[in-house]
């Protein structure tokens, strides 16, 4: 049933991780199995073995030819450097090459105290597993680039957060757990050598176009440091594009701690994670989040920072004076902010329907988010309502609502229309495609919520009704409007833990 593991980050120098074993647990039960994602990932279905998957997906069973591991991995958490933070409950278990050819990280999340505990219990509440269940796989049929889930397995054991909660363990799979934080691990270690190696494998593994032998020559000619400054270029790319996809879905991290954000350029580490509804930039769920440094608004300034910190690592490998090469990654970083909002505005243009280009594209979306501030409206049904509004002005009384004022959206829409007429396309097929740029179902917190308290209670009937819904967000599905709905003033949750 299971794929032949493929053992790459093993094979990197021995202090890049440390061995580790998963802790058995007392009754593990299987709780989600993602089948289309494991078929992907080159999974037997036809052998499937209900008692294998419960075994292997707990860590009570180590798969043949795996050799786990827990990364070592530093970060700045909230703005604070900690040289040495590491997998302190997850286990690579190693990476299986999937159907298509890519290496993908098996890892669990849960798995027992490793080397890197410090003063942490290895563990994880069900709660905060089936969050990221849910989150990650509805970022990833909105198609934003993503971890995902596997699956997920009760422990039978209690694990002590704020009260006692049924523990659990999640199978989560990446292109990668690299991180920035990793670098910083090597980097404040002085270690050259192996932040080398971790470029190199870095390159190899999600950046191949800027291998040596794969480059052009112009590149060969180059010298060797422009490798990493192009690393560096690459990086942040993907990592504007990822942000600005965030903030097109009303997206929060929660954490955008250096050691949670992926150097492939996926969403990583789903903690206090949360989706806005009322539009307000200042928007912040997570508990341990008391300065609102990752607030909505705040998250293409952080991954800047976030870069920067990527940047600094890199010096040392991208040349050998060091006046030389600040100056050259601080021209890389330096054109971040043009290309987040470069993205940003693609991202945007589609949600408007708009295809052509136009100078006053940017300042039409700018103002259609101080209306949505200005009238508190849902991020999401605005978005989703316009593509109706798109079709026929008979579905504008039904946007309306959405706003408690709504003098600055009708002004806003009158000069939308002024746009939207100068587009080739027909009303139909703007709306088309604006449907299928807006979710209408997006994971709102109180279902979420919703769900997590009844797994506590044994009913993950919510979770996989919840699951269904996020799996098709674009799609209408009758029967399940009220999934679609922000919550009621009674039904709304404003903190997130993890
Ligand atoms: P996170 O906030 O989940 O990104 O985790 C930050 C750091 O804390 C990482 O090094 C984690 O491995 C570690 N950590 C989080 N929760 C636990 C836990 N229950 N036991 C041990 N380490 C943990
Ligand atoms: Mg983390
Ligand atoms: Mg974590």
């Amino acid at each position: 049933m299971l794929p032949t593991f493929t053992l790459r980050y093993v094979r990197l120098p021995a202090h890049f991780y440390e061995r580790f074993v998963p802790v058995p647990v007392a009754s593990p039960q299987l709780v989600a199995f993602n089948r289309p994602l494991a078929e992907e990932l080159g999974f037997d279905l036809d052998a499937y073995d209900a008692a294998l998957a419960t075994q292997v997906f707990s860590g009570n069973r180590v798969p043949d030819g795996a050799e786990p591991l827990a990364m070592a991995y530093a970060g700045h958490q909230f703005g604070n450097f900690v040289p040495r933070l590491g997998d302190g409950r997850a286990v690579l278990l190693g990476e299986v090459t999937d159907r298509q050819g890519r290496l993908r990280d098996i890892q669990l999340k849960g798995g027992g105290r490793t080397p890197f505990s410090r003063g942490g219990d290895g563990r994880a509440p069900l709660g905060p597993v089936l969050r990221e269940y849910l989150v990650s796989e509805a970022m990833h049929a909105m198609a934003i680039p993503t971890t995902r889930a596997l699956a997920a397995v009760t422990t039978g054991e209690r694990v002590v957060r704020r009260i006692p909660e049924p523990g659990a363990v999640l199978t989560r799979v990446a292109a990668s757990h690299i991180r920035v934080g990793t670098f910083q691990y090597f980097a404040g270690r002085g270690d050259i050598d192996g932040l080398r190696a971790l470029a190199d494998h870095v390159i190899e593994r999600h950046y191949p176009q800027l291998q040596p032998e794969l480059a052009d020559t112009e590149h060969l000619n180059r010298p060797e440091g422009e490798r990493y400054l192009a690393l560096l270029e690459a990086v942040q790319a993907r990592q504007a594009a990822l942000i600005a996809r965030w903030m097109g879905v009303g997206f929060i991290h929660g954490v955008m701690n250096t050691d949670n954000m992926s150097v492939s350029g996926e969403t990583l580490d789903f903690g206090p994670c949360a989706f806005m509804e009322a539009y307000d930039p200042r928007t912040v769920f997570s508990s341990i989040d008391e300065g609102g440094r990752y607030a909505y608004g705040n998250q293409p300034g952080i991954g800047q920072w976030n870069l920067a910190r990527l940047a600094e690592t890199l010096l040392p490998l991208i040349d050998a004076d060091q006046e030389q090469a600040i100056a050259r990654a601080t021209q890389v970083i330096e054109t971040y902010p043009g290309r987040f909002e470069a993205e940003k505005l693609a991202v945007m243009r589609a949600k408007l329907g708009l295809t052509g280009e136009e100078a006053g594209d940017g300042e039409l979306v700018d103002s259609l988010l101080e209306a949505m501030q200005a009238g508190r409206a849902d991020f999401t049904l605005t978005f989703r309502q316009l593509g109706d509004v798109a079709a026929s002005a008979e579905a504008e009384p039904v946007l309306l609502e959405l706003f408690e004022r709504s003098e600055p959206i009708q002004a806003w829409l009158a000069r939308w229309r002024e746009r939207l007429a100068r587009e080739a396309a027909e009303p139909d097929e703007i709306a088309r495609r604006m449907r299928a740029a807006n979710p209408r179902y997006i994971p709102r917190n109180h279902r979420v919520q919703e769900a997590l308290t009844a797994a506590d209670d044994g009913d993950l009937g919510p979770f996989e009704t919840l699951r269904e819904v996020l799996s098709r967000p674009f799609d209408e599905q009758p029967g399940r409007e009220e999934y679609a709905l922000p919550a009621a003033p009674s039904e709304q949750v404003l903190r997130t833990f993890c």
